[in-house]
């Protein structure tokens, strides 16, 4: 088979990390049999220096043509005095939108091998865990009606939460169809002992799991107690599903459990197979062109792109198990090398060792 992929390498370490993943790639296409075509397009703050614009036009068409969209990070203190809406920030927001992204899966993972670099206990994260995080993506309180207005003591701001019937059963399928691949149990986070939207939220989610997935456990959490047991006790987790807001700091809190934001790869997608796929770090300019970034969080969001839009299972499943052997093998970057004795190896080491392990 083959297929159209738009690399967005963007700013500061992207373009290094980008690359690793498309010379993993490559070798996958060799060995299985598919032919990867990469067209590159400008984002972040690479195109703010070319055209003035965050995201360029060509770059949105580029993507909506492509199979699907792998991106390094944006940004850096070159662009940070410019205003808001000329940042190359604001191309992540306007990709997700143009591309219609409502779902964002982020795993967080405690490879054994790396259970020394966890803050929590030993005895707490003894046995690992492995938690999918599905993120509702372009509804709830960030999109909703906002804006400043007289009140009762002068000038105050404000901010709505509005959730459809139809987004939450959207992300609630992908939840459950999440969990039929995996472990088969789906924890819904909410606020449903105060919020109306989480009380849509937490009907909805057991009207679509008792009607269409039956098969799949389904419990509540509210949102105070999810972040308390994230790190109470993280491997009770296997899907958690969770609206915009609630997703994006939860993610966060789970990212910083595995003690690795180098090695963490992220999804959104939409309803079609066109998928956008990154690592959930920033563009680390304080590393950038040094060759010390570790580059697994991408190659291992370009297993995901293989996963989720070219239903390529075998072949993720290769990069994630050449992943795992390079880890056990005692093979470290420098952001995971802790206090381990060990030498970090470089960017396009981890790559070649990778590779060499597919
Ligand atoms: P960051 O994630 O870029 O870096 C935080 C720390 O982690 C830094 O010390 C960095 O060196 C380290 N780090 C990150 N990724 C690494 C990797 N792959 N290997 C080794 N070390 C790594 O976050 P930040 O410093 O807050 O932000 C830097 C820039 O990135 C800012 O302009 C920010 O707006 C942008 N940003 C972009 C995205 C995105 O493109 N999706 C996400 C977050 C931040």
């Amino acid at each position: 088979m083959e297929y159209n992929i738009a690399l967005l390498r963007g700013d500061g370490i992207g373009p290094e990390i980008v690359d690793s993943a498309v010379e993993v790639l490559e070798v996958i296409g060799e060995k299985y049999g598919h032919k990867f075509n990469f067209t590159p397009y400008l984002i972040g703050g690479a195109a703010i220096d070319e055209t003035g614009e965050p995201l360029p036009k060509e770059t949105v068409e580029g993507c909506l043509n492509s199979d699907s969209v792998l991106l390094g990070a944006v940004g850096g203190p070159k662009w940070d005095t410019l205003p808001g809406d000329k940042r190359p920030e604001k191309a992540l927001l306007g990709i997700r939108s143009a591309l219609g992204l409502f779902t964002n899966l982020r795993p967080a993972k405690l490879y054994p091998a790396l259970s020394g670099d966890c803050p929590l206990r030993p005895d707490i994260v003894k046995n690992g865990f492995d938690i999918m995080i599905v993120r509702e993506l372009t509804g709830g309180i960030y999109f909703g009606d906002r804006g400043y207005r007289e009140g009762k003591y002068g000038q105050e701001a404000y901010d709505t939460e509005c959730y459809s019937r139809m987004e939450i059963e959207r992300i609630a399928r992908v939840a459950f169809e999440t969990a039929r691949k995996r472990n088969g149990n789906v924890i819904s986070i909410d606020k449903a002992n105060v919020l109306e939207t989480s009380r849509l939220w937490r009907k909805t989610v057991h009207e679509i799991g008792e009607s269409d997935y039956p098969d799949v456990k389904c419990q509540d959490m509210l949102v105070d107690n999810a972040a308390m047991q994230l790190v109470k006790n993280p491997a009770q987790f296997d899907v958690v599903v969770t609206s915009n807001m609630f997703g994006d700091i939860l993610s966060d809190e789970a990212s910083q459990i595995t003690g690795s934001i180098g090695m963490l790869p992220s999804a959104s997608l939409n309803e079609s197979t066109r998928g956008m796929y990154e690592p959930i770090h920033g563009s680390a300019p304080d590393i950038a062109g040094q060759n010390i970034a570790n580059p697994i969080a991408t190659i291992l969001s370009a297993a995901m792109m293989l996963r989720y839009s070219f239903s390529l299972a075998e072949e993720a499943n290769a990069i994630e198990n050449a992943v795992d052997s390079f880890l056990n093998d005692g093979l470290r970057t420098a952001d995971i090398v802790g206090d381990s004795g060990k030498t970090p190896l470089g960017t396009t080491e981890v790559t070649a060792e990778i590779i060499k392990r597919l």
